[in-house]
């Protein structure tokens, strides 16, 4: 269920970089991890945040969670600028905002139990300070995401990967957060478990009415999750729109390609379907292309692309794309 207020609004983001390396120690460059990002998600909404790797996705991401400090631009959360916000009057606004990682391994103390893993966010934030409704509690999260009261005494490295990944969610659940922030959560789980996780996040969301930014690399991930979906290339979002019309009527060629190498199911479909190949890598943000920063892979940019740099703009209600041909 969403309603039509805003939880977090993200405007005019911009997230620059300096790369040393320059004469005498200086400055070589800025590289232009975001540049001016702008959305909206909605509470109980999920938005899919989807491109290629270096686009700028997590950057983005960690921006909102204000583990970088924008260059400029505001997150606006609850409505309140984090941007203008100390570390600590930030300390009560992380609590509602959670992530769950790629790599569950890496983001779990291997010295801890699961249990312990679990119940020390609801420690640290004082959510619940008795030791045995502690463990209750444990057990309850360990059940909302699938696992048994047993698990509580395993260690990470004695789990399967998408048992560590519940976790992960368990851990990110523990503190009763509005949005989480799901960075490629299933980009390293088998193909058969990735469906089993992206279902439990949905079952999670309709049961705690959950906000989700979920950051993938591939937009067959996000299409069963996402009620939209923005595409980002080199620091900016080229395309967003709701998910039907990102997927049934694509408007900028970037998503349009990223669309044409998502299989189909149908083996007949899928042979004639037309596949679009982008030539090149994606340019560097140190330095950018001139115009339409797609122009050098784009196939049918013309002479116009490599000066006029397109704006985002509505191409029918609720659907901006960047492209002065769409
Ligand atoms: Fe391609 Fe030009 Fe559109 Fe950019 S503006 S996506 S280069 S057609």
């Amino acid at each position: 269920m969403t309603d039509d207020t805003p939880l977090l609004e993200v405007r005019n983001l911009v997230k620059h970089f300096h790369v040393g390396g320059g004469l005498f120690g200086g400055t070589a460059g800025i590289v232009r991890a975001v540049d001016g990002v702008s959305f909206t998600i909605r509470r109980g909404e999920t938005l899919g945040l989807v491109g290629e790797s270096g686009c700028g996705k997590t950057t983005t991401g960690r921006c909102i969670l204000q583990l970088e400090r924008p260059t400029s631009g505001q997150i606006v959360f609850e409505g309140s600028d984090l941007t203008t916000l100390s570390e600590k009057e930030l300390r009560p606004v992380r609590r509602k905002m959670q992530v769950i990682f790629q790599d569950p391994y890496s983001s779990l103390n291997p010295r801890m139990t699961v249990g312990q893993i679990i119940a020390e966010p609801v420690a640290v934030h004082g959510i619940v300070t008795d030791r045995a409704k502690r463990a209750e509690r444990v057990r309850e999260l360990l059940s909302h995401v699938g696992l048994l009261p047993q698990h509580a005494q395993r260690y990470p490295h004695q789990l399967s990967g998408g048992q560590r990944q519940r976790v992960g969610i368990a851990r990110a659940l523990a503190v009763e957060p509005a949005l989480i922030i799901c960075d490629e959560p299933v980009s390293a789980l088998d193909v058969s478990i990735q469906a089993q996780i992206v279902n439990l996040l949905e079952d999670l969301q309709a049961q705690f009415g959950l906000t989700y930014l979920f950051v993938a690399h591939d937009l067959s991930v996000v299409r069963h999750i996402s009620d939209r979906v923005a595409v980002m290339y080199l620091g900016k979002i080229v395309e967003i729109t709701d998910r039907k019309s990102l997927y049934d009527d694509p408007r900028h060629p970037y998503t349009k390609a990223l669309l044409s190498a998502v299989p189909i199911p149908d083996p007949e479909l899928e042979a004639r379907r037309e596949h679009i190949v982008l030539g090149g890598e994606v340019p560097s943000a140190l330095n950018p292309p001139s115009g339409c920063v797609f122009h050098p892979r784009c196939p049918i940019a013309v002479d116009r692309c490599r000066g006029e740099v397109p704006e985002l703009r509505e191409i029918r209600p609720g659907h901006r794309a960047a492209c002065i041909l769409a």
